[in-house]
């Protein structure tokens, strides 16, 4: 679920863009040049440009008429500028917040807002709010979030209500908690929130049989949990119980049935798949979440064996690369250890970083998808030795070019 923290997190990705851009070779003038006439917004923070015949400088984006070229100075930045005699350009604001901060922080101010409300706010008010027109509202807010402003609410709601379900109170109380004006207008949505009505999430029943089974696999104890749509939970840990309290507590009225025979099978295989997660998933899968949550999940069951990715990455795949901590927050809420192979996202940096189920078990996991990738180019190279008489070339370059790509980071 995205939070307030997004703009935040944002403009700290602005301004990590900014540094990166600076590392590469300076752009010539005529380049910086090009980059005014087209207002391109990207190259803020990289150069401003002063125009003799004002006095002002501006960034690249400055939406100002443009000067004529020959009165046009370029500078690395504002200080070079000012020390050369100029003044801020009051429309751009060169010297403060760049416009994509600035964004970035209306929004977080805008998530902030969402959550204090106890009734919906509409667009037009929230964009009111932080000064901008409702149309560059949504579209700011969905870049920097990954969501529009009424999913990001209802993910606000859905989980006060899972946290007050869970808590006390009946249906009714929950609802009137979780800011839904009425319940019809909860009952419309909560199937796709909850992943089933709240009297059924509450009191259990037909609709919400879970089936569920503790094994033993390499990696400590495993808990697989199965509506009957597919499966809705696979968790790992030390201590059974504690496995079990947590699985309650998610499903804390639904009917779990522990001793169904018939779901062995289908435990055979979570098994199966933790010992080798190399192993293509077919298990039907039942993950109810967000629209965002859902395609974070399918970018992560997008990522091959073997292979890994950032936070920053995935966000780029599902086309919202702002939205970088409402990405971790969708890997963090996944239900389904290893078949959602959330183990493949590690850190820019290289390093593995933190797993819901335990570092010690992620890199477990990854070690394997290694030691299976390695095992199958050793074949492949062995099976094209046999075919061509020692043209391996193919099947171990394509190997090594798909590593490659896996292990560049941003
Ligand atoms: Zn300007």
């Amino acid at each position: 679920m995205a939070t307030a923290d997004n703009g935040m997190h944002a403009m700290t990705d602005a301004r990590n863009i900014d540094n990166a851009r600076k590392d590469i070779a300076p752009p010539t003038d005529d380049a910086r040049w090009r980059a005014v006439l087209a207002r391109d917004a990207a190259q803020d923070g990289a150069f401003v440009y002063a125009v003799r015949t004002t006095g002002v400088y501006c960034r690249p984006s400055c939406p100002a008429r443009h000067a004529r070229r020959e009165n046009v100075r370029f500078f690395a930045d504002g200080p070079a500028a000012e020390a050369a005699g100029f003044r801020p350009c009051r429309r751009c604001c060169p010297d403060g917040p760049s416009l994509a901060e600035r964004h970035a922080a209306a929004i977080a101010r805008a998530c902030r807002l969402i959550a204090a409300s106890e009734t919906p706010l509409t667009v037009a008010r929230l964009a009111a709010a932080v000064g901008m027109s409702p149309f560059a509202f949504h579209r700011h807010f969905k870049a920097i979030t990954g969501v529009t402003p009424v999913a990001w609410r209802a993910g606000l709601q859905a989980q006060k209500m899972r946290e007050s379900l869970g808590a006390s109170g009946g249906v009714t109380a929950a609802i009137y908690e979780a800011g839904f004006g009425s319940s019809s207008r909860f009952y419309e949505k909560s199937a796709d929130m909850l992943g089933m009505t709240p009297t059924a999430f509450r009191k259990g029943g037909k609709d919400a049989r879970i089936r569920f089974c503790i094994a033993r696999c390499t990696l400590g104890a495993l808990l697989v949990g199965a509506s009957d749509r597919g499966v809705c939970a696979i968790s790992m840990g030390d201590d059974p119980e504690a496995l079990i309290r947590a699985f309650q507590d998610r499903f804390p009225n639904a009917l779990l049935v522990g001793d169904d025979p018939d779901f062995g099978g289908l435990v055979a295989r979570v098994v199966a798949l933790v010992e080798n997660p190399s192993t293509p998933v077919d298990l039907p899968l039942d993950m109810r979440g967000t629209a965002f949550q859902q395609r974070v999940w399918q970018a992560l069951r997008a990522i091959p064996a073997g292979e890994t990715a950032t936070y920053a990455e995935i966000a780029r795949r599902i086309g919202q690369p702002s939205a970088v901590r409402a990405v971790a927050q969708a890997c963090g809420a996944n239900p389904v250890a290893v078949a959602t192979p959330c183990h493949r996202i590690i850190r820019t940096d290289g390093d593995v970083s933190g797993y819901r189920w335990g570092v010690a078990r992620k890199q477990a996991l990854l070690a394997r998808e290694r030691a299976a990738a390695e095992k199958e180019a050793v074949e492949e190279e062995a099976a094209g030795r046999e075919t061509t008489g020692g043209g391996v070339a193919a099947p171990a370059s394509r190997r090594q070019s798909r590593a490659g790509q896996g292990a560049s980071s941003p």
